[in-house]
């Protein structure tokens, strides 16, 4: 449904602020929103919380209570699938003319081998679809006790996810002036592109450790909001090793509007509390880093944190739980290293935690300090791994990379000698 203000984007954005300013709140606050993204950031905040509810029971039924082997992936095979569904659902219903890259597709959902899957993913989309509205929730959303969502309806939206990806997107507030005249051509141009990673971090959910719920709004190919749900990250670094503490958080960023903490609880309204990456010295520093030796080369990490002077072991944590914990100032740096098996890294992957880090004061790019590119396709193609710290360690970092290669370089030389 295309909201009102929206609408008015155009004719709102050319006003300097002290228009707004003397216009009085109410027209301010018109303003404001017209260029923070809000309702998107209600509804992806609304969506990324009820798919949290989905994992969070998924895990307590399916991973605490029943027997499973070790190599047994039906609880994520469901999690994710149904809360692809959840949330491909609400997206469909608030922003209908937006694409979304989502990282599955429901071929084998609907293969007839795949019923038992179906039914399980059908029913568990449902119940949290339905459940009553929560504060700042809308109906117009897809959601709440009166609706009802059919399994071929359900599968349909997963299949929304399969958007290719690439440049196409809703312009940007601040260009929304520029649109040609023509209503068909305003509405191509106001198509917007979200990327969503229903379980980030499988392996972690498995443990009962970090996973995360991960969408984000690219627009031209650049990263406008960014919702990361993590059922189980500690409300507070602080907190981190006391199992008694309070799990559950949701980090949000709106670019221009700073990064977020809020409770997995909190009013969809909540501003919550602002996140900002500490500067820290090298003692302080400890690398934030996969906890899967695939996903990263962790030996190449080691080496670096040496060149940096970083005494302190590395956190390991599945997911972009470990963007939510450098925004938040933990850690001060998160360094992923390509393993040299090609793999290309998934632009829904990145996307949320890349805006976060940056309205958290940080600096994202690849190994050789280039952007991540949200434009080319469904992953970020060529790029060379992934590093994220606060402004001044982020150029550190990259220089120990420099250094590092050479080493690494010199000493693979030396062993092809021998
Ligand atoms: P993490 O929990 O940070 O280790 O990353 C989890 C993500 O790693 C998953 O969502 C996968 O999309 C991604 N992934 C899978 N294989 C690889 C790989 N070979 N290299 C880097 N990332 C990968
Ligand atoms: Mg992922």
């Amino acid at each position: 449904m295309v909201t009102p203000w929206r609408k008015n984007c155009s004719a709102t954005h050319g006003l300097p602020h002290k228009l707004a300013r003397t216009a009085g709140k109410g027209i301010a606050r018109l303003f404001l929103m017209s260029l923070t993204y809000a309702t998107e950031r209600q509804v992806a905040v609304a969506a990324v919380r009820r798919a949290c509810a989905l994992t969070s029971s998924v895990f307590n039924k399916l991973v605490r209570n029943e027997t499973l082997t070790k190599d047994d992936k039906s609880p994520v095979t469901v999690g994710d699938f149904s809360a692809q569904a959840v949330i491909n659902t609400i997206l469909g219903r608030a922003f209908p003319s937006d694409a979304i890259v989502g990282e599955e597709d429901s071929a084998d959902l609907r293969a007839p081998s795949g019923e038992a899957l179906r039914s399980r993913v059908v029913a568990l989309a449902h119940d949290a679809l339905t459940s009553e509205l929560e504060p700042g929730e809308q109906e117009a959303w897809g959601i709440g006790p009166a609706h009802s969502h059919t399994a071929d309806e359900l599968m349909d939206a997963i299949d929304r996810g399969s958007h290719p990806g690439g440049r196409a997107g809703r312009a940007r507030a601040s260009s929304i002036r520029a649109l040609p005249r023509t209503d068909s051509m305003r509405r191509a141009r106001r198509a917007g592109m979200w990327t969503l990673d229903p379980i980030d971090g499988t392996k972690g959910f498995l443990r009962g450790e970090q996973y995360a719920v991960c969408l984000a709004l690219v627009v031209d190919a650049r990263v406008e909001l960014g919702v990361i749900g993590c059922p189980n990250l500690p409300a507070s670094s602080s907190s981190s090793s006391d199992a008694a503490a309070p799990r559950g958080c949701i980090v949000v960023a709106v670019r221009g509007h700073g990064a977020h903490q809020l409770p997995l609880a909190a009013p969809l309204s909540a501003a919550g509390t602002r996140l900002a990456i500490p500067t820290l010295g090298a003692a302080e520093l400890s690398l934030l880093e996969s906890v899967e030796k695939a996903h990263a080369k962790l030996s190449f990490n080691a080496r670096v944190a040496r060149v940096l002077g970083v005494t302190r072991p590395p956190t390991r944590m599945d997911s972009q739980a470990k963007y939510a914990a450098l925004a938040r100032g933990d850690g001060g740096v998160y360094l992923r290293m390509p393993t040299g098996t090609g793999y290309r890294e998934k632009i829904w992957d990145h996307a949320p935690g890349s805006v976060l880090i940056e309205e958290a004061g940080g600096v994202v790019t690849d190994s050789r300090g280039q952007p991540l590119d949200f434009g080319l396709g469904r992953t970020l193609g060529e790029n060379f791994g992934v590093v994220a710290a606060g402004k001044e360690v982020h150029s550190k970092v990259l220089e120990a990379i420099r250094v590092a290669q050479e080493e690494e370089a010199r000493e693979e030389a030396q062993e092809q000698k021998l």
